[in-house]
């Protein structure tokens, strides 16, 4: 029993589950690759280019990522490193998916933060970090396009000071700019990792040293308790495209981790290291393979070890969900995985059983708490161009709004359906989804509302305030009812009115 106990915490201790959120254009991408080529990987750096574009041919609808050069498609990319075991949530690039991207970041522990060197910090960076800050995720920062002409190193860590409100300690310090960038020297180790060819008695390293000592009495000492709780982020400098500081960032988060952290439910703080397995759905994806129609659902292990052909409790339907064939998803390619622990990644396949939200246990009653859902900014009504299909386009649309491609409204007036985004581009892939899959054909109609709020009260306040405002009332895929406003003045107006009740502009599930 001991050494199973031992065993568990030692496999959950080397896990190490982190996105990385940056502006677009400053080197995501190619950070993913470079890391994924460290960490063995891929063969060849270029692979994850080279997959989005194979996997952008694949299917119809995925010609709007192609059409717009931009990424939708969102996985996990599991390797070893350094005797742990990764898993690199990706996130899509493009701002109108966000919503994906704000899920996604509650399954990570860690998230690394990619700032090109001359730009500093954009405003995507920012609004992501900011969603990482209410997590109280931990950051690595990991300072990019170091072979360019760039900011100075100091002024770069004052403006992640400064912007961010947030404690800086470089852990290496470049050696070298723009294009005589020849690597990092390693403040606390004192050793240099540098390019290819190049001695430690080249003169420019011999002139580095000066300046390092300068960093040291200037900045603090590197806090890891700072660090876990999300007040002081590492520093690292870099050039993902020469693989320049790549292994200093993954040495580091094999050094500091975060290992997996306690996962909040309804009923109790889970421990990561508990021995029952429990997990958190937190993404849903379809059409990862075009030969099968598939719908996989991508959830994090939050606790205890998980074993293929296990029977678990979906504690939402209270149903048994018999786990047939997790797969762990790899750069090129998955593999069913017979066993995972508290902070992998697995994907589910299922056909629509399992719900973004949804809780898999052994048993327990207990439902994960965290997941949002956001207010959408965008409301349309969708028209129907073939009357005979409604019944089809109903059913469509509960699937697409279940996979988060966009959420649902159901007026309880009765009048057609509303759908919600936060970004214009998810209309596009509903439009063309429905078309290519479901075969029906929509456009979509102007609505008057532009805000929505969930509501809180007590029951009867609740139905009190629903029945004088039928009209503005709908009910979302859950059933849960959603106030509808046709201005943000009215909504105030309606808050201000309404003391009794709660107007929430995102939803946790659970
Ligand atoms: P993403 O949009 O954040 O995923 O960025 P990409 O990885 O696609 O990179 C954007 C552009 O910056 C591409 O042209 C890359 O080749 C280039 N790039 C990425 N990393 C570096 C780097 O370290 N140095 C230089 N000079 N260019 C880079």
């Amino acid at each position: 029993m001991l050494d199973t106990v031992q065993s568990l915490d030692k496999e959950i201790s080397r896990r190490r589950t982190f996105a990385i959120i940056s502006h677009p254009d400053a080197g995501k991408t190619t950070l993913t690759e470079r890391i994924l080529h460290a960490g063995g990987a891929i063969q060849m750096a270029g692979n994850v280019r080279a997959k989005r574009e194979q996997r952008r041919t694949r299917s119809d609808w995925m010609n709007i990522e192609k059409d717009r050069g931009i990424s939708v498609v969102t996985s996990v990319m599991t390797f070893e490193y350094g005797g742990c075991i990764f898993n690199l949530l990706d996130t899509p690039g493009h701002e109108d998916f966000s919503e994906d991207t704000y899920r996604t970041l509650t399954a990570v522990d860690a998230a690394v933060m990619v700032i090109d060197a001359a730009k500093g910090i954009e405003a995507r960076t920012r609004k992501l970090f900011e969603i990482c800050r209410l997590r109280d995720i931990p950051i690595v920062t990991f300072i990019n396009k170091m072979d360019r002409e760039s900011q100075d190193p100091f002024e770069l860590l004052d403006e992640v000071a400064s912007t961010l409100a947030l404690e800086t300690t470089p852990l290496t310090w470049p050696v070298g700019r723009a294009a005589k960038f020849l690597g990092a020297y390693d403040v606390r180790k004192q050793t240099m990792r540098l390019k290819q060819g190049i001695p430690e008695t080249d003169d420019r390293v011999i002139a580095l040293k000066e300046e390092v000592e300068l960093v040291k009495a200037a900045l603090p000492e590197f806090n890891i308790d700072d660090f876990k709780a999300g007040f002081l982020t590492p520093v690292f400098f870099g050039s993902a495209i020469k693989e320049l500081g790549v292994h200093d960032l993954l040495d580091a988060l094999v050094e500091f981790g975060p290992s997996p952290r306690n996962q909040e439910s309804d009923q109790r703080l889970v421990a990561a290291n508990e021995p029952s397995m429990t997990a958190l759905v937190f993404k849903i994806q379809a059409n990862m393979d075009p030969n099968h129609r598939d719908r996989i659902a991508f959830a994090r292990i939050c606790s205890g070890r998980l074993e293929r052909g296990m029977k678990l409790k979906h504690t939402r339907t209270g149903k048994t969900f018999a786990l047939h064939t997790p797969q762990f998803f790899f750069a090129q390619d998955r593999q069913l995985a017979e066993e995972a622990f508290a902070g992998d990644v697995v994907g589910i396949p299922n056909h629509g059983t399992l719900r973004i939200g949804d809780t898999l246990t052994e048993g327990e009653e207990l439902q994960f708490t965290g997941v949002p859902y956001f207010a959408p900014e965008i409301l349309r009504r969708v028209r129907l161009a073939d009357a005979m299909k409604a019944k089809k386009l109903k059913q469509a649309l509960i699937e697409l709004a279940e996979e988060g491609v966009v959420q649902l409204f159901k007026p309880q007036d009765g009048s057609s359906p509303i759908v919600g985004v936060v970004g214009i581009l998810q209309l596009d892939v509903l439009q063309t989804r429905l078309k290519h899959e479901y075969g029906v054909e929509i456009g979509f109609d102007t609505v008057s509302f532009t805000q929505v709020r969930w509501l809180e009260g007590e029951k009867n306040k609740i139905e009190k305030f629903i029945n004088s405002n039928r009209s503005a009332i709908a009910d979302d895929i859950d059933g849960d009812p959603v106030f509808l406003a046709t201005s943000e003045f009215m909504m105030q107006r309606t808050v201000e009115m309404q003391k009794d009740l709660k107007f929430h502009d995102i939803k946790q599930i659970g």
